[in-house]
């Protein structure tokens, strides 16, 4: 698992050092104002880059967006009940009425 991250953290440390590099130059022929502003745009931009990296490479490994936001929602079972008549619904709708409206019980 961890042979197949560290390409990933190899790139995202290039990534930063390129961008500071080019904040740098931008800064060194825009003056400091711009410079300071493009620096801000880039590692902004460098963030989000870094952000959504990570969220593909843990996709690789099988997890959902779902279970890296939170781990309640994977790891306890979601029991539904319907919203019309209050019985237990196990599939897409309930049951007894036939409603699809439904509410996660914890
Ligand atoms: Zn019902």
């Amino acid at each position: 698992m961890n042979g197949r991250l560290e390409p990933v953290v190899k790139r995202q440390i290039l990534f930063v050092v390129a961008s500071l590099a080019i904040s740098l130059t931008l800064s060194y022929f825009f003056g400091f104002i711009v410079g300071l502003v493009a620096n801000m745009v880039v590692l902004i931009g460098a963030m989000i880059y870094i952000r959504y990296r990570q969220q593909k490479a843990l996709k690789t490994f099988g997890f959902s967006d779902e279970k890296v936001g939170s781990y309640s929602s994977g790891a306890t079972k979601l029991k539904y009940v319907c919203l019309a008549c209050g019985a237990e619904v196990k599939s897409v709708a309930c049951k007894s009425c036939g409603s699809r409206m439904k509410k996660p019980v914890f």
